[in-house]
């Protein structure tokens, strides 16, 4: 970390085995394995670009599936939203992060963890009401929650979703704009809703310090964000040519294969011992 800060090259970190497979995954199969807890976590670490501190984990689900192994959430986020079933994959996905938070709390661990919403959760009347019992059971304080959503492709109750997103941050949740820039998250989005924190999307991050198109994305991404009052997170921070970027425009906080890849809870310790030293 410290040669990482100070300039000199630091070999890439050690790839993780999580890259999805082509998978064959049946739409009929998702009520089984939803019943199995066939669901896992996976975090990535958030680490401060000032100082190499490690504040966060974002929550990455994927599918520990009986006979495709380890699928990626790009083949199952879509299909549980269609079949209604995202809002039973989410307090599965919510209570195990809640769980391990708690965990890591009695080690002293002070992480904020990011979990991912479908913004058509949101749009449930009491959706504020069910994060807030799911932490109580959890004995997990909502301030160390952040909520990052990213509009779908029909944002289908838009007044509730700026209602919802209200009532949570009254309760200290924060909220994150995910992929920022995106077709998905727009400017829109910030005119109406009151979010914590400016997620950019790795389309503009990775490489932006040879692409001044994508530089000057970055940084207006950056100036609007620091204007709106939001924190800033990039994503997709892949090499040390990357970071070395995301730091100098003043971004706060760094994402992405550079750092770690998302790994189950078990393998974070070796990953800070290896980041710390
Ligand atoms: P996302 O929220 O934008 O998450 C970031 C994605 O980028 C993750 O893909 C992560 O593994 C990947 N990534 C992280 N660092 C790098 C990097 O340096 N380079 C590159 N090329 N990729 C990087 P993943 O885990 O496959 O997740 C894909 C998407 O699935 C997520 O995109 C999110 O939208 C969705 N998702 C994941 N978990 C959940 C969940 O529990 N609920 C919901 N509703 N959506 C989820
Ligand atoms: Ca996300
Ligand atoms: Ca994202
Ligand atoms: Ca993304």
């Amino acid at each position: 970390l410290r040669q990482l800060l100070d300039g000199p090259r630091t070999p890439a970190p050690p790839r993780h085995a999580n890259s999805p497979r082509p998978s064959k995954v049946q739409a009929d199969e998702l009520p089984r394995a939803l019943a199995q807890h066939e669901f896992v976590n996976h975090y990535q670490p958030k680490v401060e670009l000032a100082t190499g501190r490690w504040v966060g984990v974002e929550t990455l689900v994927r599918w520990q599936h009986p006979v495709h192994g380890l699928v990626s959430p790009d083949q199952f986020i879509g299909l549980a939203e269609e079949q209604g079933l995202i809002g039973e994959l989410t307090r599965q996905v919510l209570r195990r992060a809640l769980r391990d938070s708690r965990e890591w709390t009695s080690q002293q661990r002070h992480l904020q963890v990011a979990v991912n919403i479908s913004m058509d959760s949101l749009s449930a009347l009491d959706f504020p009401d069910q994060i807030a019992a799911e932490a109580a059971a959890a004995g997990v304080a909502l301030s160390s929650l952040v909520l990052e959503v990213t509009e779908s492709r029909l944002m289908a109750h838009p007044l509730a979703t700026v209602d919802a997103l209200t009532r949570l941050r009254l309760k200290r949740v924060s909220v994150a704009i995910d992929d920022f820039g995106t077709g998905h998250s727009s400017l829109t989005q910030l005119r109406d809703i009151p979010f914590d924190e400016l997620k950019i999307d790795r389309s503009f991050v990775h490489g932006a310090w040879r692409d001044a198109s994508l530089r000057s994305i970055v940084e207006s991404s950056l100036g609007l964000a620091g204007q709106l009052g939001m924190s800033t997170v990039a994503e997709g921070v892949e090499d040390e040519a990357d970071w070395q970027l995301l730091r100098q425009a003043g971004c706060q906080l760094a994402q992405g294969y550079f750092i770690a890849r998302p790994m189950p809870a078990e393998e974070l310790d070796a990953w800070q011992l290896r980041w710390a030293t």
